[in-house]
This record gives structure tokens, C-alpha cells and sequence, in this order.
């Protein structure tokens, strides 16, 4: 029988708590292992190169027929003047703003080429400008970065617009230019506001030029900001991270994204700089920065959304929480269900309801497959039923925090907690250590489970690597 049902009846689901002052760090260290993001599921290392181009835009054209479903149209801008040692991200790190212009005429070329397969009558509902910094682009290459999206998209009347922003090259005609292209939200990276941690990742970057970016933007009625901070940098202490929060707070944001530093030098070996003084926080010392901006975020009135994000109580991410409504894709947590990501850009990710497809990485190849009228996919994966149940049960976790069995039965059309006997009873450590509860008809992650939830939603991949197998394809949980 499998273990959840042999659970006496529990009580009805409650919301996990949002009180962290009793944290149990214990039970942090013991689960604090690598673990995929799940920001898709399967994984963007399953991706593969030999996925035909074909298949995959098959896939993207039958689900745009369908014109009540909504689209999510993502723009990747991989310019910045400068590199921050620590970064993750795509870039491509240049002075010249004229290469800006010749990525423009490959992005139209790409939006062409993407056209015949897409349904223009799919109303846009979210739209995103990442990178990279978008900033590098001067306030006209901005404007005709919209027009090239107006002239080919039908934006919804609620579409959610947004953007980020760099605020050491942040200008008032770039603010404007973003805002007439109907950007209302914007997301702010900041890190940590120590001069000591911000020159040992070359990122300097005055509370003064991060205040007066956030006030520009509120000038220029921007509705919603986020602030990006980072924790696990070299020279941040408790004490240094604790006036960082402090500062960022001061500012009201309505969002707040606390990411952990992934350290993967052998991918992006930039980092490799980060190890000269030996100043990286450890384990120990990242699950004391990751609790402190835990409790100072809840006791500022954040409400905790999962995995890194905070919103303010009233912000639309919170309320979307509370009625169950949230979704999760590349960009993180959103408020937008069931929208195809149309994503467009050197290393941009496309996700259709069975493709994910990604365009490649490097900058001449993305250019080269352009001007031979090719699109610039790089790999992709057609998801099997499995995949895609899978992903129901993964983003059901990280999302609702919580399995409902009968929802999910009726969803698959078999008997949920019978055919996941397996899976539901590989959680009997997590039950024993309180990360999950289990009741008659479904299981709840608990206020420890929602921190932990990569572990949780871990133990439902078909695709993870076996423990014994190398894990530095995933950073840790926490
Ligand atoms: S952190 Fe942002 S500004 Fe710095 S290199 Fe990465 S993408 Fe560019």
C-alpha cells in the first residue's frame, strides 16, 4: 500500500508557516545538497543538440493555433560594459554600442523567421527584457527594439511588461524609453550594497546610485520594482549582509529576489578570480546569511513566495500564493498560467506545453544561423506524457506546496498515489525530519519543506542523476 494512504487521516491543508524566527537549521544542513532550480522540468542540461528543429516548432505552431491561450514573449539583451566576477548569465561584455544595432537586426530576423509559426492573434500577456544588462541600450535602440515587437505581437490589455535594469548605467531617457514600450515593472540588480564585497566582485556600485535608480523609476511611474541581492559573496558576514537588507528595505521594494551564489567556476571561470582571498562564505556561513534575510525579510512584512523570492503582502505574486494560482518558469515565479514562452536572443529558452527549445549560446553562431535564414536552436527536447505529468507533480510542489491525490487522479486519469507509490514512499525521511506532512488524500510541504522544496520535488525526477553519481551539475538547495 503506498505509504501516504497508510497514514491515518490528517488534518485539512493549512499554509506552511511564514513565521521563520524558529528556523530549524539543523534540518537546513542536513538537506542543504545540490538540486535542480526546476525552473523546467526536465532540466535544461537534457536538452539535447540532436532534438529535429522541425519537431519543435511543429509543436510550437499547434499550440498558437489555439488563440485563447496566452503568450510569454522573453527578449534576451546579452550586452554589459563590465563583468561582475560572479555572473551566471549569457553575456557578452563590450564598449560598442553599435553591435547593440546589429543584434537588433538579427533579433528582427529571428522575430521573422519565428512569425509563420506562431499565431499573432495570441494575445501577449507577459513580456520580458533580460540579460545581459537591456540598459546598454541607448533609449533609441530601445524604441526600436518595441517597435519590432508592437508591429508583429498583440499585446493584452493587463500584459505583464518588465524589464532589468543595471542601476550604475540607468539614464532618464532610458527609464522613459522602456516605460513608452509599457514597462511597468522593473527588477534592480544590486548584490550587496558593501563597498567591500562590491570591488571584490567588480561590481561598484554606491546605496546613492542604486536610491536614485529606484527613485528615477518611481518618477517615471514604473508600478512595481524588485531588487536582485545575492548571498555567498566573498566578504559578506551576518553583520555586512544584515545592512545590506537594511538598506535595500529602506527603499520599499515590492519585490525581492535573494539568490544564492552558484560557484561554478569550471562553467563560467570568471569565478575562479572570487577564490584568490580566500574570502568565499562556506556552507555554514551561507545558511546563516540565506536565515538572517529569511527573518529580516518576514519581520520587514515580506511575504516568502519560494525558493529566493519575497513579495510584499498586496503584491499581485503574494495574493496568487494565497489562491493557488502561481506558476513557475525560466524567469522565476510568476502570476501568468498556461502562456507558451516565446523566447527570443542568443541562449534564450522556448517553452511550448511538450517542447523546450534553446537558441545557441555563442554570439556568432546566433548571428550566422540568422543571416542564413535559419533559426539559431541549439538543442531542444520533445517531452514524453511522463515528462509532462512529471512536470505537473514538480510544479505542483514548488507552486501550491502541496500534492492534492484525488486533483491529481482526476488530472492523469489513474490513480496518482498508486502509480507514485514508489516516489511517495521515498519521502518517508523527508516526513520523519517534518519537511512534509502526509494526510488520507495528499501530502504539504511544511514551513521547512517550502525551504527545502528542490529536495522535495527532487524525489519525483525521472532524470536525476543517481546520489552516487558527480552533483556539480546542480548548485545546492539552499
Ligand atoms: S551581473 Fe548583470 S551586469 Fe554584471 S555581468 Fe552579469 S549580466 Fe552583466
Amino acid at each position: 500500500m503506498p505509504a501516504a494512504l497508510s497514514s491515518p487521516p490528517a488534518p485539512a491543508f493549512s499554509s506552511a508557516s511564514a513565521d521563520h524566527a524558529d528556523l530549524d537549521l539543523d534540518l537546513l544542513r542536513k538537506y542543504d545538497r545540490p538540486a535542480p532550480r526546476y525552473t523546467s522540468y526536465p532540466t535544461a542540461p537534457l536538452f539535447t543538440p540532436g532534438t529535429p528543429a522541425e519537431k519543435l516548432l511543429e509543436s510550437l505552431r499547434a499550440e498558437s493555433a489555439d488563440a485563447s491561450r496566452p503568450a510569454s514573449l522573453y527578449f534576451h539583451l546579452p550586452f554589459c560594459e563590465s563583468r561582475c566576477w560572479f555572473c551566471g548569465c549569457t553575456t557578452v561584455i563590450t564598449r560598442a554600442r553599435g553591435k547593440a544595432d546589429a543584434y537588433l537586426d538579427d533579433l528582427e530576423r529571428e522575430l521573422d523567421l519565428t512569425g509563420p509559426w506562431l499565431n499573432r492573434d495570441q494575445p501577449v500577456a507577459q513580456l520580458h527584457f533580460g540579460g545581459g544588462s537591456p540598459t546598454f541600450l541607448t533609449p533609441a535602440q530601445i524604441r526600436r527594439l518595441g517597435e519590432m515587437i508592437h508591429a508583429r505581437h498583440r499585446l493584452a490589455a493587463d500584459a505583464e511588461v518588465s524589464v532589468e535594469i543595471d542601476p550604475r548605467r540607468l539614464t532618464p531617457a532610458q527609464a522613459a524609453a522602456y516605460h513608452d514600450l509599457g514597462c511597468r515593472r522593473a527588477s534592480l540588480g544590486v548584490q550587496d550594497t558593501d563597498p567591500r564585497v562590491q570591488i571584490a566582485i567588480h561590481r561598484f556600485q554606491p546605496f546613492d546610485q542604486t536610491r536614485e535608480a529606484f527613485q528615477l523609476l518611481r518618477d517615471t511611474r514604473y508600478s512595481s520594482i524588485s531588487v536582485d541581492l545575492i548571498y555567498g559573496l566573498p566578504y559578506q558576514t551576518p553583520a555586512s549582509f544584515a545592512r545590506t537588507l537594511e538598506e535595500v528595505v529602506s527603499l520599499r521594494p515590492d519585490r525581492l529576489a535573494v539568490f544564492s551564489y552558484a560557484h561554478v567556476p569550471w562553467l563560467k571561470p570568471a569565478q575562479k578570480i572570487l577564490e584568490r582571498d580566500r574570502a568565499l562564505p562556506g556552507p555554514e556561513e551561507k545558511l546563516q546569511l540565506f536565515a538572517l534575510a529569511l527573518r529580516t525579510l518576514s519581520a520587514a512584512g515580506y511575504v516568502h513566495i519560494g525558493m529566493d523570492h519575497f513579495a510584499r503582502a498586496d503584491d499581485e505574486l503574494a495574493r496568487a500564493l494565497r489562491a493557488g494560482t502561481l506558476q513557475r518558469n525560466f524567469q522565476g515565479y510568476s502570476t501568468r498560467a498556461g502562456a507558451s514562452i516565446h523566447a527570443f536572443g542568443m541562449s534564450s529558452i522556448s517553452q511550448t506545453g511538450r517542447t523546450y527549445r534553446q537558441n545557441t549560446r555563442d554570439l556568432g553562431a546566433y548571428h550566422d544561423a540568422l543571416a542564413a535564414g535559419r533559426l539559431p536552436i541549439e538543442r531542444g527536447l520533445v517531452l514524453t506524457d511522463e515528462d509532462v505529468r512529471r512536470r505537473r507533480i514538480i510544479m505542483g510542489l514548488m507552486c501550491e506546496r502541496r500534492l492534492d491525490f484525488a486533483a491529481l487522479s482526476a488530472e492523469f486519469g489513474f490513480d496518482f498515489a498508486e502509480t507514485y507509490a514508489p516516489e511517495l514512499a521515498s519521502l518517508d525521511d523527508l516526513a520523519a525530519d517534518g519537511l512534509v506532512v502526509r494526510a488520507f488524500d495528499g501530502i504539504e510541504l511544511t514551513a521547512s519543506g517550502v525551504l527545502l522544496v528542490r529536495i522535495v520535488a527532487s524525489r519525483f525526477d525521472a532524470h536525476l542523476p543517481s546520489e552516487t553519481a558527480p552533483q556539480n551539475r546542480f548548485s545546492r538547495a539552499l
